[in-house]
């Protein structure tokens, strides 16, 4: 993309309605706008970063054996009758009317409405197991929607629900969400710790929350410094093999590490002291296994040999759009965003120092159309306006990786590259500057761009 013809409106000024870094980041770099209380447009730079979460979700889902669909927003009220909630939810409910008068709502989770398209086309056991999901806008009229797209009302969420014939299935089914998720924030640079969780309104007795650690976080955490060591890493893993899945988990969650809600001051103290931590998290994902409470609410049976049996659910979140704030706190300095290399969204910045100068032009095109060659995304700052102007702006909306062209290197053969993150630059024959971006890529492959 030429920088000249993409549509970035960056904000010179601090946005004074931004109370933390995600938030006043995302206005400034151009990211999103603001339509109504907890609700935004995304911009084509915040759209582009929200497509690269959501392709690794995808990504990480499939490998996992889950089936992507998609249902609709709109949801009719009685299926919330029979399960029991349409009462219990309360305002964070948006309720409307249609025109004949019938109750329906913007869909704040879908338990039922996959229940309801479960038992409409699976009744033997043979179907099973079965596991489906999608990523699909949300809306809660949160009492205090705030944050930018941490808190939103409506909101970006990747909600998944699997069905089984036994405890002893579903919780297998449990475990290897806790996997995906584990390699999904790691794809997207963050380290996200399950935590012994509360089951809340969706009930259940087995629930973790994913928490990255952030002092913006609106949850108190406690946990044992040591959870912080563990990394899953590129380690392969069967997700049919229940022994590996159940390991990873017990491996991730046999340290302690709750939120307020299940916090246990004496099983804390237990922990040497010197590990112990009292810090905030931002709660980027949830998983859940509540038995047959929807299956036997709304009939979702099947047959077995032995007769008919409700089955065995869980479910599962990760919240896409507020990842985006999410990674954002975690990865900054003062002068903007750092993009992780997973979800950045443009791999690389090309900043051209003197526009309208022939070396400069020349290289800095050649460069552009050998990195598109390569299948990568660059963003070539081709506006006529000061360096210092240009630096801003790449630092400001954080990509990674900056190539940076002016006449007086091309004179020795060489441009610069630049790390965001570590600020070091070297100078490198421009040829040499693309195999590097090729090879650091080759290494986070992310998902096809927007
Ligand atoms: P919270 O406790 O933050 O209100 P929740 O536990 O009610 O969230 P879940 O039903 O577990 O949310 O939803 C799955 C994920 O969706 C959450 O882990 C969170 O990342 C995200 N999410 C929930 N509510 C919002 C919101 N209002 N805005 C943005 N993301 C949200
Ligand atoms: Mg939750």
């Amino acid at each position: 993309m030429r920088l000249s013809r993409y549509f970035l409106p960056v904000l010179k000024e601090n946005p004074s309605e931004a109370q933390i870094v995600s938030h006043r980041y995302m206005l400034r770099a151009g990211m999103i706008k603001q339509s109504a209380a907890g609700i935004y447009s995304w911009l084509p730079l915040g759209f582009k970063v929200l497509k690269k979460i959501e392709g690794i979700v995808h990504e990480e889902q499939m490998r996992a054996g889950h089936i992507p669909m998609l249902m609709s927003t709109m949801q009719p009220a009685d299926l919330w009758r029979e399960s029991g909630r349409y009462d219990d939810y309360g305002q964070e409910m948006l309720r409307i009317k249609d025109r004949h008068d019938r109750d329906m709502l913007f869909g704040p989770t879908n338990e039922e409405m996959i229940t309801d398209i479960f038992r409409n086309h699976v009744s033997s056991y043979k179907d099973l197991p079965l596991t489906m999901y999608q990523v699909q806008w949300k809306f809660r009229d949160e009492i205090r929607p705030r944050f930018g797209v941490m808190r939103g009302r409506e909101f970006y969420m990747k909600d998944g629900y699997n069905f089984d014939l036994s405890k002893e299935d579903a919780l297998h089914a449990y475990n290897r969400h806790l996997v995906s998720y584990l390699r999904t924030y790691e794809r997207m640079g963050l380290q996200a710790i399950p935590m012994r969780a509360d089951g809340g309104p969706i009930g259940g007795d087995y629930t973790h929350e994913f928490l990255v650690l952030a002092e913006t976080g609106e949850s108190e955490v406690f946990y044992d410094s040591a959870v912080t060591d563990l990394t899953f890493g590129d380690r392969e893993i069967d997700y049919d093999s229940v022994e590996q899945c159940q390991g990873v988990l017990e491996e991730f969650t046999s340290k302690y590490a709750r939120t307020d809600e299940t916090h246990d001051e004496a099983l804390f103290n237990e922990i040497p002291e010197d590990r112990r931590r009292v810090a905030r998290g931002i709660e980027v994902g949830q998983i859940f296994y509540f038995g047959t409470k929807y299956s036997e609410a709304m009939g979702a049976k099947v047959q077995t040999p032995d007769g008919e049996v409700p089955v065995h659910m869980g479910s599962h979140g990760i919240g896409v759009s507020r990842l985006l704030g999410a990674i954002i706190e975690a990865s900054h300095d003062d002068k903007g965003i750092i993009w992780p290399e997973g979800v950045t969204p443009f791999h690389c910045g090309i900043v051209n120092l003197k526009q309208g100068d022939e070396a400069a032009d020349g290289a800095c095109e050649d460069l552009y159309k050998a990195l598109v060659a390569a299948g990568l995304d660059p963003l070539y700052d081709d506006r006529n306006e000061r360096a210092g102007g240009k630096f801003a702006t790449m630092d400001l909306i954080g990509l990674p990786w900056r190539i940076t062209v002016g006449p007086r290197g091309l004179k020795n053969g060489v441009v610069e590259l630049t790390s965001r993150r570590t600020g070091e630059s070297e100078e490198l024959a421009p040829e040499a500057a693309v195999a590097k971006i090729i090879e650091i890529y080759a290494n986070h492959r992310t998902p096809q761009g927007f």
